[in-house]
């Protein structure tokens, strides 16, 4: 099966033997190392990225699931091109940041925000906050949920054995995250065993997204909330993902008010910019000599006007109508070829994302998803690689459709997807999954 892709990359295979002994892995981030070696890219346009041996790819991974403008949006090179030439860090306050605090807070239903660059500085900023308001420390997270890279939350992200608690990488101390406390996903019974007085807060996904895409039961999550008023603790909605998905994000799909939310990725049409937004009462404990939150590259001018664009301009409600009308197609394909195929194959779609699980049913939490045998994934992974389409990030991860992509593009997924489910059939490619990120 690996020789499919070896045989098209060999200069991505002669770049990592090079930069291997430079970066370990070869890569700068561990969720863009796969076996045997990397791929390595040289620039995108619209719905395309191409790699290093000139091989063009129909790209549904978008930076992991950031760039729903496309690759090089005109708009977007347009607007940072006019930036730049103002300067990229003016090191005090830049004078737009307002203005896109105010079309935020109200697409969001926000009091207030603060910007930083990176979802896991907006995660890692949000306990604090809520530490800071609750005056209490223990912060509930569920297994198979990802809040980014930093130690109090890289806790039972992708255990090998789920059920106990583990960090998800060598170099954490036990104390570091001795109140952080694990649990299930969907699962109401386990989250009341959990939640007591003395939890500042519990931070979800408000749907699964780094466990492949999982349904989440509008009935857990509203006992959250009540427990949550019930025993005094924040409820944290990290939209880091979620929050590019619909026009105002998981919030507005539900249709709640969480008290604090982070929105990273897709905001910022593929410049680095997080938020962590919410109650008024909370944020205003924000401030010298109070609560700290600072960051050299927050809200620099590039990533704010990019933003305001992508906010105003292009992720409009007509873009996210486009985007799930592809993304449907997408889905009904896949169900239209597990059935011809007779193949055991669910699939999950939510707005412009989805997933695929070679399973009968849909996971519904981290124990079910991790019990799937991901062999026959990787055989159509490598498939539809070698067929250009890169179908989604990781077998942890789903589809994004920007609104670059058009119908043309789904069929010719659909296509590379079929035969690589017809190879699944018949050939197993194991891979290792490794427990730490
Ligand atoms: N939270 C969620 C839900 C995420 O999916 C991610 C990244 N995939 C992060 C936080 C971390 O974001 P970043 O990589 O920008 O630090």
């Amino acid at each position: 099966m690996l020789n499919l892709y070896t045989s098209r990359t060999p200069k991505s295979r002669i770049l990592f033997e090079e930069n291997k002994n430079y970066m370990p892995y070869g890569v700068s981030s561990n969720y863009r190392y796969f076996d045997p070696y990397p791929i390595y890219l040289t620039k995108g346009k619209g719905s395309r990225v191409w790699d290093v041996d000139g091989n063009e790819y129909i790209d549904f991974n978008l930076g992991f699931g950031v760039l729903e403008v496309g690759h090089a949006n005109e708009r977007i090179i347009e607007e940072v091109d006019n930036a730049i030439k103002e300067g990229s860090i003016l090191g005090f306050e830049y004078c737009k940041t307002g203005k896109l605090a105010k079309i935020i807070s109200q697409r969001y239903k926000l009091d207030m925000v603060r910007f930083s660059s990176t979802g896991t500085e907006a995660t890692m900023h949000a306990i604090r906050f809520a530490r800071a308001y609750t005056k209490r420390k223990k912060i509930i997270k569920f297994e198979g949920h990802y809040h980014g890279s930093h130690d109090q939350l890289l806790v039972n992200v992708n255990p090998l054995k789920p059920g106990s608690k583990v960090p998800s990488s060598l170099g954490i101390p036990e104390e570091v995250i001795a109140n952080t406390i694990v649990t299930d996903w969907n699962d109401i019974e386990s989250f009341e065993k959990v939640a007591n007085e003395n939890v500042a807060a519990v931070i979800m996904e408000p749907v699964a997204m780094n466990m492949g895409l999982i349904p989440t039961d509008e009935d857990f999550l509203k006992a959250v909330f009540d427990l949550s008023k019930e025993k005094g603790f924040l409820v944290i909605f990290d939209e880091t993902k979620t929050g590019g998905k619909f026009y105002s994000g998981a919030l507005g799909y539900f249709n709640v008010k969480p008290d604090l939310v982070i929105l990273g990725k897709a905001i910022a049409g593929g410049l680095p910019l997080s938020v962590i937004g919410g109650k008024r009462e909370i944020m205003e404990l924000i401030g010298p000599g109070k609560v700290a939150h600072g960051g050299t590259f927050n809200a620099n001018p590039l990533s704010v006007r990019a933003s305001i664009v992508t906010l105003t301009e292009i992720l409009t409600e007509s873009s996210f109508y486009y985007m799930h009308r592809l993304s449907e197609m997408l889905e009904r394909g896949y169900r239209e070829i597990a059935e011809d195929l007779g193949v055991e194959l669910s699939v999950y779609r939510w707005g412009p994302s989805g997933s695929i699980y070679f399973s009968p049913k849909v996971p519904r939490n981290y124990k079910e998803f991790i019990s799937i045998d991901f062999s026959p994934w990787f055989t159509y992974f490598y498939t539809t690689l070698a067929k250009g389409v890169i179908p989604m990030g990781g077998f942890n991860e789903e589809w994004t459709v920007s609104i670059k992509h058009t119908e043309e593009d789904i069929r010719k997924h659909l296509e590379a997807a079929e035969e690589g489910i017809r190879k699944a059939k018949e050939i197993k490619t194991n891979m290792p999954i490794d427990e730490s990120f």
